[in-house]
């Protein structure tokens, strides 16, 4: 019987065993190793935080990339939404916990019902540290020294941790000061809700924890710092226009294609339109366009449009956004431009931070709790996973030229360090930023995870879907 092992149990791996089981004509063992977050859920769909909104409307986020309804129809029959009309439930910003039961009775229903499926899904909570070669065969090493075989690997090892800041070369740590902000940061808040809280970054992370923050009533000054003191922007209704992209924007040099995006936001701003549209018109070639760039285009791109790339892309729901500008409006929170230099212990009790601005003037924040919502860390080369590490020494995985992540053929096959492609090795998600760019959220995820399913059965043991079956793409 094939055995397939998948290292790591959030959105990513989670969908791929699914689609593993959907499509399998064969006995199949699948093992899923996950520790960390909770299984299926991952760091996103948490069941602890409903007050934590998706940042894509349900139509866009059915985890089955073949079958573009399943959340809005697993919604409707939910009794929760049943009263809702359907052109409501299509445009809601469901909670991520919502979003969780869903992928948790998805997995229910072709990983734990014998029925469904030929596959049978097997769990197993623990760290995969290593990967090596017993004969012909990969074999896992699990932290407790567990080890699993298996014919192909899929790693779906997720969202990197947050960079740690430093202190005198060393990682910063105090009681007061929350490293991983996806971990249960608020156990460990000061009882007085008058103390002062430094959010360290103003994006996606940062606006969790305000709404978190908001939740538990706190009444302390919260102070958000970053390099640009962006906030997300709100989502908007979709805005009629099909003069942009140009045909094939793949095959733009980044030059034309910045020249392009700016020309047409500039006509969009003159006629009262949000241009952020321009990057959401994107969304389906992004990955098609960043293949083709050069090397060096693609280094100009992170160098200087990155930053309005993100705060562009990662929009928020509207009602988040109003609950953001209604605690600026009334002082509550303070954004603060400044790039946080240093992390100073002050006291048991509080925390210095040290900002640096553009003309290298120092000043200093005082936070009674510090949170560090500067989200993934980016740089592949300081990756504190001991599997990626090992697997990389090992020469079984190729760092990219841009150390975001690793290198894979459009098949989802790792290349090894020989630039060959690997026999049983796969991989999909945050890990292949380098190669994709676009390659965090759902609307590519599941993408991902039908093709990996698909090439880690092989031709022997896929069922016959249809080939020229078009996937459901992103829809503004
Ligand atoms: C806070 C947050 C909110 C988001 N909201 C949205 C949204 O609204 N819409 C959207 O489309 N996208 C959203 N995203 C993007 C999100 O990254 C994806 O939607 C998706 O959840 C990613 O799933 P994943 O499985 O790839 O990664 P993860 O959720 O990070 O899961 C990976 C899992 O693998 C485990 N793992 C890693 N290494 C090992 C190992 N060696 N051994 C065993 N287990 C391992 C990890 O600990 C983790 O449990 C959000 C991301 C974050 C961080």
């Amino acid at each position: 019987m094939q055995t397939i092992a998948i290292v790591g149990g959030g959105f990513s791996g989670t969908v791929a065993a699914i689609n593993l089981s959907r499509f399998c004509r064969r006995p199949l063992r699948i093992f899923i190793v996950n520790h960390g977050y909770p299984f299926g859920r991952g760091i996103a769909y948490n069941a602890r935080h409903s007050e934590h909104l998706l940042n894509v409307v349900a139509r866009n986020m059915s985890a089955l990339a073949d079958c573009p309804d399943d959340l809005v129809e697993w919604l409707a029959a939910h009794p929760k939404f049943s009263d809702v009309p359907n052109t409501k439930l299509r445009e809601t910003f469901l909670s991520r916990s919502v979003y969780g039961d869903y992928l948790m009775d998805l997995f229910q229903k072709w990983c734990c019902t014998p029925s469904q499926s030929f596959a049978s899904v097997e769990c197993i909570d623990g760290e995969v540290v290593d990967l090596t070669l017993s004969g012909d065969a990969p074999v896992l090493r699990l932290a407790d020294g567990r080890h699993l075989r298996a014919d192909r690997i899929l790693l779906a090892t997720g969202n990197p941790q947050p960079a740690s800041l430093c202190s005198d070369g060393k990682p910063f740590r105090h009681p007061r000061y929350a490293e991983n902000p996806w971990l249960n940061w608020e156990f460990c808040l000061p009882q007085d809700k008058g103390t002062p809280i430094v959010l360290l970054g103003t994006g996606l992370t940062m606006v969790d924890a305000f709404l978190t923050l908001k939740k538990l009533d706190w009444q302390g000054p919260l102070t958000a710092v970053s390099r640009n003191g962006l906030l997300p922007l709100s989502h908007f209704k979709g805005v009629e226009y099909s003069d942009f992209p140009p045909a094939n924007p793949e095959k733009l040099t980044l030059t034309e294609l910045v020249s392009e995006a700016e020309c047409h936001c500039a006509i969009l701003q003159a006629r009262g339109e949000n241009s952020a549209i321009v990057v959401d018109k994107l969304r389906s070639h992004t990955q098609r366009i960043w293949r083709n760039l050069t090397i060096d285009e693609k280094r100009e791109f992170l160098q200087r449009y990155k930053g309005k790339w993100n705060v562009l892309r990662h929009r928020i729901a509207r009602e988040v956004h109003a609950q953001l500008s209604a605690a600026i409006d009334l002082g509550h929170l303070q954004i603060v431009r400044g790039a946080v230099v240093a992390l100073q212990e002050k006291s048991a009790h509080s925390i210095a931070v040290v900002l640096e601005d553009p003309a290298r003037r120092h000043t200093e924040l005082y936070g009674g709790f510090v949170i560090n919502c500067t989200g993934p860390r980016e740089a592949f080369s300081a990756s504190n996973s001991g599997l990626l590490r090992n697997i990389l020494e090992r020469g079984w995985i190729d760092a990219d030229d841009l150390d975001l992540g690793i290198r894979v053929d459009t098949d989802l096959r790792v290349f090894n360090a020989q630039g060959e492609k690997s026999e049983f090795l796969f991989a999909m998600g945050t890990i292949l930023k380098g190669t994709l760019w676009e390659t965090t959220a759902v609307p590519e995820l599941r993408v991902q995870a039908y093709q990996a399913a698909q090439g880690l059965l092989g031709a022997d043991n896929l069922t016959s879907v249809p080939t020229e079956l078009e996937l459901i793409e992103y829809q503004i």
